[in-house]
């Protein structure tokens, strides 16, 4: 039977998060102790610890089947490979930064300007598009000391808190696109590498669901039921339970965290008391 291999990132800010979805689909593996390669115990998969950079060209050379990186490595690639699902952690975005003394009003500053980066691909469509003519000096690292030290006169570089930018210095002042880390597939998976792919895929979605939303429970006078079944945006119709107190019941649902902090006031004044919200672990509709 053959096995699945993913590529991950070795090191940096991909790995933890990446190798912690697969424990959460109950993927087991014997953990790494600096090797390149690790092979799960309970599923057919092959693990292997790459640079970011080198994935998208491990995948679409079917080295590895699927790997996860982040959209901004993904599409400076320009690697034939299929995206296959957002996964909601490394956000991050790619922006646009000059001198924070710089009086910038708009894209036109750009023109004649000198911008260090190293998502030359992406920058070069993004003037491109919005016809700035610059010239692009690419540099792999350290990105942000360009202006400083005369490089550049600007950089388009990985931006999160901005805390970086700031301690060198530097401004943002457009953003070209947002990033998250992505898992992408191989365009050419046969039939059974695509199937144990959907099984995969099947576990991350139960567990990306169950993170988003929150078991519910809470009690209620019987003749509130009605009301608080109404606030209650429940996946079904609630589960309702009779207390040994007389004329109250509780009542169990399934509802999203954000949602929740939304109507939590409305419950209560409806009549809901002892509400509890709990985790969930695997969420399958
Ligand atoms: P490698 O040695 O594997 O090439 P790297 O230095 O290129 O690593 P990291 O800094 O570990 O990459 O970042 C990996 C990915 O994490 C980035 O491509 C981006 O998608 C995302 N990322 C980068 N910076 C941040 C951040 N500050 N917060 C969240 N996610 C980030
Ligand atoms: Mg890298």
């Amino acid at each position: 039977m053959s096995k699945l291999k993913i590529a991950i990132q070795k090191k940096g800010r991909l790995s933890e998060k990446s190798l912690q979805l697969l424990e959460e689909c109950g993927i087991k593996f014997p953990n790494g102790g600096g090797k390149l390669v690790a092979t799960s115990t309970n599923f057919p998969i092959e693990i292997l610890f790459l640079r970011d950079d080198d994935i998208p060209q491990y995948v679409e050379q079917q080295v590895a089947d699927i790997g996860i990186v982040g959209e901004n490595v993904l599409i400076e690639s320009q690697k034939k490979i299929k995206p296959v699902q957002q996964l909601g952690f490394s956000s991050c975005r790619l922006s646009l930064a000059v001198p924070k003394e710089t009086n910038y009003t708009d894209l036109s500053y750009f023109n004649g300007k000198k911008v260090a980066t190293s998502y030359p691909n992406i920058l070069s469509d993004y003037f491109q598009k919005n016809n700035i003519e610059a010239t692009i000096e690419i540099i792999s690292g350290s990105v942000e000391i360009a202006p400083g030290i005369g490089l550049a006169n600007a950089i388009c570089d990985i931006v999160s808190s901005g805390s970086t930018l700031f301690s060198n210095g530097l401004k943002e002042v457009e953003k070209i696109f947002s990033s998250q880390a992505i898992l992408i597939a191989s365009q050419n998976l046969d039939l059974e590498k695509q199937s144990l792919l959907n099984k995969l895929l099947f576990r991350i979605n139960a567990v990306r669901k169950a993170k988003e939303n929150k078991y519910i429970l809470l009690n209620a006078p019987n003749n509130c039921l009605e009301k608080i079944t109404q606030i209650l945006p429940g996946v079904n119709s609630p589960t309702i339970l009779p207390l040994a107190q007389k004329g109250w019941s509780s009542l169990h649902s399934v509802i999203s965290e954000d949602k929740f902090w939304d109507i939590i006031d409305e419950l209560r004044e409806a009549g809901a008391e002892g509400i509890l919200v709990v985790p969930i672990e695997k969420f399958i509709a």
